[in-house]
């Protein structure tokens, strides 16, 4: 089967370990398109070993920077050349791993044109799932998680029937502050708020798991993906990462996926699916002595748990709202505009200020996601 894969967002941090686990593969996995936003010099290294035959860059200025070192390779702009990059032929499966609501129009647009979807850009379910999720059935297209919890989750279903799902169990490993006296955390520096106990990730992710705000977009991500009310989703704290979750069905029994916390390993399941290949990753170690510790989650440290739910139960326009708002809020934090202690009531103050749209159409979600930029935007300037 053919394996021509499409990496949106190649230059981030699920980008370069979904190129290492594709150069890990060899044929036929093949990386043949490629996008960057402002890290050119990466976006030539990649093309330079890669060779793909398309790739997509944020404006005509890139282009013209790229262009003389591109080796042949059409070059697609901006934010609608990326939704027609992923429609080529030569693409079997897209890799969505662009951060925030900025990869939903490519996500909707690889739908469209029946391609596979391996999905690690969750805002995009946050905001649309209502939409995305019909139309990649309609389509008969694949959606496969690319986060390590759903992959879990999507790889425990497996054992039983979706109906004997007795609910899900989500986990958390905390973020850096799990253990921080909540007067300490408010206060955190950008620097504290990056330094993640057991991932490597991109800034915006790392600040959303110091705030638990990943934690709720993953809960609203796995409703979505899984389809399952909040109230069948269960988070937990482990702080280790080694369990990625577990699915509980009806007689007791509960399913879990286990490995060391390294993104190429649900990386490469979703693009060998519904195969399994020899790993990249280190091996479970059983040969030395550790612990998997497990606690309930604190609501009231980490309101954006309770926000997650809430938008969740919401449903409409309000996961569009709290992600925009999300988004706003923690680019302030990374400019040093506001405290980290912040970052969760402006959200909820966006939120409370919203028109909830009960069955938006994708202009309304669109709409949606503008005002509450705007409006976290003016929350922060009061
Ligand atoms: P990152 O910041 O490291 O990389 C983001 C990528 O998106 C970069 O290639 C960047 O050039 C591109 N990009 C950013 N804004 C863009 C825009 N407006 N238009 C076009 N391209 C743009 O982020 P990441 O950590 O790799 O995360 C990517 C996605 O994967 C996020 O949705 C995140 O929640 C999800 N995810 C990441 C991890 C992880 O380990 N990093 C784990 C699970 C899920
Ligand atoms: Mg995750």
């Amino acid at each position: 089967m053919s394996k021509r894969i499409a990496i949106l967002g190649s230059t981030g941090s699920i980008g370069c370990n979904a190129l290492a686990v594709i150069e890990h593969l060899g044929a036929p996995y093949q990386a043949v398109a490629l996008s960057g936003n402002r890290n050119t010099a990466r976006l030539v290294e990649q093309i330079r070993q890669h060779r793909p035959s398309a790739v997509a860059v944020r404006d005509d200025e890139a282009a013209g920077a790229i262009a003389p070192l591109a080796g042949g390779a059409v070059l697609y702009r901006g934010a609608d050349g990326l939704v027609e990059m992923v429609q080529r032929d030569d693409i079997d499966i897209v890799l969505a791993a662009i951060v925030g609501a900025a990869g939903l129009p490519a996500v909707m647009s690889a739908i469209q044109a029946k391609k596979t979807i391996a999905l690690a850009n969750k805002e995009a379910l946050v905001v649309a799932g209502s939409l995305v999720i019909p139309e990649a059935k309609k389509r008969g297209v694949e959606l496969l998680p690319v986060d390590s919890e759903h992959s879990a989750i999507f790889q425990a279903m497996q054992a039983g029937r979706r109906e004997d799902v007795k609910r899900v169990i989500l986990t958390a490993s905390g973020g850096p502050f799990r253990d921080w006296p909540v007067q300490r955390m408010q206060q955190a520096t950008v620097d504290e708020a990056l330094a993640h106990p057991t991932w490597n990730m991109g800034g915006k992710i790392t600040i959303d798991s110091a705030t638990m705000f990943n934690k709720g977009l993953e809960l609203i991500e796995a409703c979505w993906l899984f389809g399952l009310p909040p109230s069948k989703i269960e988070i937990v704290i482990h702080p280790e990462s080694v369990v990625h979750s577990m699915v509980e069905f009806v007689d007791g029994s509960v399913l879990a996926q286990l490995s060391p916390p390294d993104m190429r390993t649900p990386i490469q399941y979703a693009l060998t699916w519904p195969h399994r290949r020899n790993g990249i990753s280190r091996m479970l170690d059983l040969t030395k002595a550790f612990s998997l510790n497990f606690e309930p989650p604190n609501f009231d440290k980490f309101p954006a748990l309770r926000l997650a739910y809430d938008v969740a139960c919401m449903g409409g326009t309000a996961g569009a709202v709290m992600n925009a708002a999300n988004e706003i809020a923690v680019s302030a934090f990374l400019e040093g505009n506001i405290a980290f202690g912040r970052i969760s009531a402006v959200v909820a103050d966006t939120i409370s200020q919203h028109q909830l749209q009960e069955h938006p159409s994708m202009d309304d979600l669109l709409e949606a996601d503008r005002w509450a930029r705007n409006q976290a935007n003016l929350i922060i300037s009061q």
